[in-house]
């Protein structure tokens, strides 16, 4: 039996249990190990007790990943913001006649690469950007073939499955002759981007023009077939409902029990500022913490055994909540993150270095450590 089931019953006496007369049955499942159903998920979506959901999750992260927290030395080259779809979501996209509508060349994105790896000491290009209505994938394959001749130890994470869906469909090759192509010239992974929430009726009013979930999760697929590791993410705190969050882990869930190709499991909060969403009063305010919270934690409770990694972007969420969501089931911070651009559309502030990471990992008693892409530990602290 696990330890922290004993210690629910054990323990009632403790003055932060007193209360507690029933613990749901699901997550009494998840503590004996037990996979559990979509409607255990519900269930947690309405534990009424938000700590001891956290608890359990905390106690699952625990079991799976110890007391380390990772993080990446990562930099964000956001090669376009020029989109043909239109997600009122999204704070980034222009549609290319704007002032600030750029798409950068291969010799920019080369510059902004020597500044990330040698001024900076990034192991990690994340790439991602807009889907860009005219660029063939001759453009993506000289991107990376370029940055590869010259940093050939970098990792290149580069085009979401959306991206790679979308360049799919553009350029009439099937989404296996994309990927196997961009993997010929040196990709080697996908983040995670462009999942949203994949279940119908929350995704078609967030999203305009963008791939659906079906053919997302089968992009990743073919992905991981021909060995490519990815990212997954999720949007959270937008129109969603308990269930479309429950949907969206368990066909993660299902699809890493095939593959095992998912690296980590990002839960994105969404951010409100400067997107149609907002302007159309579509949404209020963001979500607040305690939702947040319980996001993070039914993610790392309903993935347990499946996924051992549940990441914190503290982008989204701001650093100090960060902290708190490493004890509500996440064991990693995501990275350093340099030069984001997608998050500060939205006024979010992006800015960190090693050294702060390194601060707010010791500051919640955990230990840190700088990892690769596929969470191989490089440093510790
Ligand atoms: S979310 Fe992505 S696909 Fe949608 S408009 Fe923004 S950049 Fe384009």
């Amino acid at each position: 039996m696990h330890r922290f089931y004993i210690d629910i019953r054990r323990d009632k006496s403790d003055r932060l249990l007193q209360g507690i007369e029933r613990v749901t049955p699901a997550l009494e499942k998840a503590m004996a190990g037990e996979e559990l159903s979509y409607d255990d998920g519900i269930q947690l979506m309405r534990e009424e007790n938000l700590f001891l959901l956290g608890a359990a999750a905390d106690s699952l992260r625990k079991k799976n990943s110890g007391n380390t927290v990772t993080f990446v030395c990562s930099y964000y080259l956001n090669y376009t913001n020029i989109c043909a779809a239109s997600c009122p979501l999204c704070a980034f996209y222009r549609k290319g006649q704007e002032a600030d509508a750029y798409t950068l060349t291969i010799e920019q994105l080369l510059a902004r690469a020597r500044i990330a790896v040698n001024d900076l000491g990034a192991t990690e290009l994340h790439i991602v950007g807009g889907f860009h209505p005219k660029l063939g994938l001759d453009y993506y394959e000289r991107m990376i073939i370029s940055i590869k001749k010259e940093f050939p130890h970098v990792c290149i994470k580069a085009l979401t499955p959306a991206e790679i869906f979308f360049i799919s469909k553009l350029t009439r090759n099937s989404v296996k002759e994309v990927l196997s192509r961009l993997k010929d010239s040196g990709l080697d992974a996908l983040p995670g981007g462009g999942a949203e929430i994949f279940h119908e009726q929350s995704r078609n009013l967030i999203v305009r023009g963008k791939c659906s979930g079906e053919e997302w999760l089968d992009t990743a697929r073919q992905a991981h077939e021909i060995g490519l590791r990815s990212n997954c993410t999720m949007l959270f705190g937008h129109i969603e409902k308990p269930e479309h969050i429950v949907d969206h882990i368990i066909r993660i869930r299902e699809l890493n029990k095939d593959t095992n190709g998912f690296t980590t499991f990002i839960p994105l909060k969404f951010s409100l500022e400067n997107t149609e969403l907002e302007q159309k009063h579509m949404i209020q305010r963001e979500s607040p913490s305690t939702y947040d919270l319980r996001v993070i934690a039914v993610s790392r409770i309903l993935l347990s055994d499946v996924l051992n990694n549940i990441s914190v972007y503290w982008i989204a969420l701001g650093k100090k909540l960060a902290q708190v969501a490493l004890h509500y089931g996440g064991n990693d911070l995501v990275g350093t993150a340099f030069s984001e651009e997608i998050f500060k559309a939205t006024g979010k502030h992006n800015v960190t270095s090693t050294e702060e990471l390194i601060n707010l990992i010791n500051e919640i008693n955990r230990q840190p450590a700088q990892r690769d892409t596929f969470f191989n530990v490089l440093r510790r602290f």
